[in-house]
Formats: structure tokens, sequence, C-alpha cells
């Protein structure tokens, strides 16, 4: 891994330039950059196969049309998150990428399951169940997280969060 000194927007541009073309035209794609977003000092190529297994499966979610939506954001947590008990994430400054789809949501049941290594819903050849094991992996390995909402019927949120590089002044 290589990690250099990013602008999320711009690499979320490119991942969408090249996406579009897969993207069927029953899905509207859309793209919501917010202006003055900090830098991130992360590992080019696994953030765009990280933004290419999202966008993915939101597409494979939403075989009978929908939207997808890629923003961007600045966020200061001001607390540290933890989960289970266990802390997650020390208070500071994050820059978010989250992809919004309007497919049928992950179910109750499963969604403790779907970072797990070779977890998958889909038929055999269509799914390896790798892509969010390894997009997990990667955000951690970066010092961020991800994160998932879902509302059952009405779409999946994924939010990837990295941290910002302090700015020298
Ligand atoms: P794969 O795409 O190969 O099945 P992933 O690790 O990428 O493996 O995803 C695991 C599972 O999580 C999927 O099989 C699916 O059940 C669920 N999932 C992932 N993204 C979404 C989404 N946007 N909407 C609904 N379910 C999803
Ligand atoms: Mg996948």
């Amino acid at each position: 891994l290589d990690p250099t000194v990013l602008d999320l927007n711009q690499t979320v541009r490119e991942t969408e330039r090249w996406m579009r073309r897969t993207i069927p035209s029953n899905i509207e794609f859309n793209t919501l950059f917010q202006e003055g977003l900090w830098p991130v000092r992360i590992d080019q190529s696994s953030l765009q196969s990280a933004l290419l297994n999202l966008i993915v499966n939101a597409r494979d979610a939403m075989d009978t049309g929908g939207k997808l939506t890629i923003q961007t954001a600045n966020l200061t947590i001001d607390a540290t998150v933890s989960r289970a008990g266990q802390e997650i994430l020390p208070a500071g400054d994050y820059v978010l990428v989250s992809l919004t789809d309007t497919g049928p949501g992950i179910p109750p049941e499963i969604i403790d399951q779907i970072y797990d290594p070779f977890f998958t819903t889909k038929s055999v050849g269509q799914g390896t169940g790798l892509g969010l094991s390894m997009v997990e992996g990667f955000a951690r390995q970066s010092g961020g997280m991800i994160e998932v909402e879902s509302r059952l019927g009405e779409g999946a949120c994924f939010t990837l969060y990295f941290p910002a590089v302090s700015q020298e002044r």
C-alpha cells in the first residue's frame, strides 16, 4: 500500500466517470461534493476498489431500477465512537464518503454478517462475498471505519470515514 495525500472529491469523480458505463439506465446516478473537503492520506487504488465494490453492490441491489447517490462531507467527531463496548474511532476530523441506494435494504437478521469474508446472498458466480470484508478492512487499516444504515424496503447507505490530514499552518 502506498498512502498519499488525496482529495477524495477527485477520486470519487474519477471512479464515477469509469463506473457510469456499467450502471444500467434505470439507475439514476448522482454525486454531491462538499466544497473545501479536507485532505486524507490513504492508498488511492484501495480507495477506488472500495468505491467500486460499494457501487456494484448498490447496482446489484437495484435490479429493477432506483437511485444511487454518492456524497462527500467533512465531519468533526467530538467523542470517541464505541461499538459493543469497544472503542473503534477516536474523536477528531474525518472525511466521509457515503453511498445511498434505493434498493430493498439489508434484512436485520443478516446485517451483522455482511462484513464476514465469503458471506453472500447472491447465487453462485454472482458474488464472492469478499467485497465488504475487503472494504471494511481497508477502512480500518486507514484509521477509519465503515458504517451501514438500512431501512427495509427503502434502501441502504454505506459510509466510509477517513481521518483528515491536519493542515499545516
Ligand atoms: P457479494 O457482493 O459478493 O455478495 P459483499 O461482501 O460485497 O459480497 O456483500 C455481502 C452481502 O451484503 C451481499 O450479498 C448482500 O446480501 C448484502 N449487501 C451488500 N450491499 C448491499 C446493498 N447496497 N443493499 C442490499 N444488500 C447489500
Ligand atoms: Mg459485493
